[in-house]
């Protein structure tokens, strides 16, 4: 159970983002590090997931909101659109938040190369980097539940994740179209 946190803002803007609302600086809302790691801890999740958007174009912020989930107890997965090697030597606050992060999912979408056996990333080249042993165990390779659904009291159907053509049509016909919403994550 995590908490994800959607940045506003990506200037990698890569072709076939899904999430090309997210393009843009202007947006979204602005909430306090202190908020955000408080509403976490009461909902008990583990750890804070940050996406978008870009988490690197708002390194500064991001480093602190990373620094102060850890000191709650929290663990810090974050995807970004950058290699891990030119985040390393980028700027103090690329590395402040590089150093508050246990996972880092790396590298841009690219449409050309999908990813067809690993969960959570979009294409093949992403790469799960470990900064620290808190997910060691994960194996994205091993995730046999590609999709989450949800089904809401009043019968409307939401789901997050990544399916091929063919699965998604089967779960199409098998939903009511006129009830059901999609909804899909940043690769
Ligand atoms: S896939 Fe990620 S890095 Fe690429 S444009 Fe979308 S949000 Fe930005």
């Amino acid at each position: 159970m995590r908490s994800a946190v959607w940045f506003q803002g990506c200037s990698i803007e890569c072709i076939g983002c899904i999430n090309p609302q997210l393009f843009s600086k202007r947006g979204g809302s602005l909430v306090s590090v202190d908020t955000l790691v408080s509403d976490a801890v009461a909902a008990g999740v583990e750890g804070l997931t940050f996406i978008g958007g870009e988490p690197f174009d708002q390194a500064h912020a991001g480093a602190a909101l990373a620094k102060a989930a850890q000191a709650r107890g929290l663990g810090v997965v974050v995807f970004t659109g950058y290699e891990f090697e030119s985040l390393k030597n980028r700027d103090p606050d690329a590395r402040a938040l590089l150093a508050a992060s246990d996972l880092l999912v790396d590298g841009p979408y690219l449409a050309q190369s999908p990813e067809t056996a690993r969960a959570l990333v979009g294409s093949s080249n992403q790469r799960f980097i470990h900064l620290t042993e808190r997910y060691a165990a994960y194996k994205p390779e091993m995730v046999t539940n590609r999709i989450d659904v949800r089904v809401s009291a009043d019968g409307s159907i939401d789901v997050a994740g990544f399916l091929g053509t063919e699965a998604l049509q089967a779960l199409a016909i098998s939903t009511s179209s006129r009830r059901t919403k999609r909804t899909f994550p940043a690769p």
